[in-house]
């Protein structure tokens, strides 16, 4: 069996190289359509390996019970790392657990959201964490429908891991919006003021709503 394994007729992965965007501002790592925070390479590898990699492994029949039981790095967590990953899984009655090695490749990128800090533009930013997307999503589109208004102030709004940003060029715009979307949906709103430079000498305050479930 071990020589099934070695020759990679068991199991093998799909591809030994994967390339992501990483945020090289704030270490955001993008999988697929969305941007999962992440404290930098160390971080963005665990995730990558326990939540993307798995589905890459191709294994043949009489393969069972596999799973990634661990990994560890081949060179130093960086811009490309070779990474072993440790398959576990059984081969009729026998067990097995052979390392794979892949490389992650990490494209310097900026994310949406850091893009949207360093512009100019956005004013006012709402943060909403622990609400199902598509609730909101539906409440928003409502709320704008009724009011062109908030439409017109409204910049983009960015998916993260856990919830949605949504960025105004109007304090007033995402105000309303938070307290309607409070209201609906039952959050707990929070109001604060960060200083994000100055604008013809005097300081110049951005407006960050965050809301929360209760
Ligand atoms: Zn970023």
């Amino acid at each position: 069996m071990k020589c099934r394994i070695k020759r990679g007729e068991l199991i093998r992965l799909e591809q030994d190289k994967f390339y992501f965007d990483l945020c090289k501002v704030c270490g955001s790592l993008k999988i697929g359509f969305k941007w999962i925070d992440t404290d930098g390479f160390e971080s963005a590898i665990d995730y990558i390996v326990h939540n993307y990699i798995r589905d890459k492994i191709r294994y043949s029949e009489g393969v069972s019970e596999l799973k990634i039981d661990g990994y560890r790095f081949a060179s130093t967590p960086s811009w490309h790392t070779d990474i072993d990953i440790i398959i576990a899984g059984k081969y009729g009655e026998a067990s097995f657990k052979v390392p794979l090695r892949l490389t992650i490749f990490f494209r310097p990128t900026k994310c949406p959201r850091c893009v949207m800090y360093d512009s100019r533009e956005y004013e006012a930013l709402i943060q909403i964490r622990g609400v199902n997307l598509d609730k909101i999503k539906k409440v928003i589109e409502d709320e704008f429908f009724k009011e062109p208004r908030l439409g017109r102030d409204y910049i983009e709004a960015i998916e993260t891991h856990n919830g949605l940003d949504i960025y105004f060029y109007s304090q007033g715009a995402a105000r309303k919006l938070a307290r309607k979307l409070s209201h609906r949906l039952g959050l707990i709103v929070k109001e604060n003021y960060e200083v994000a430079g100055t604008r013809s000498g005097k300081p110049r305050t951005r407006l960050h709503i965050s809301l929360k479930k209760k």
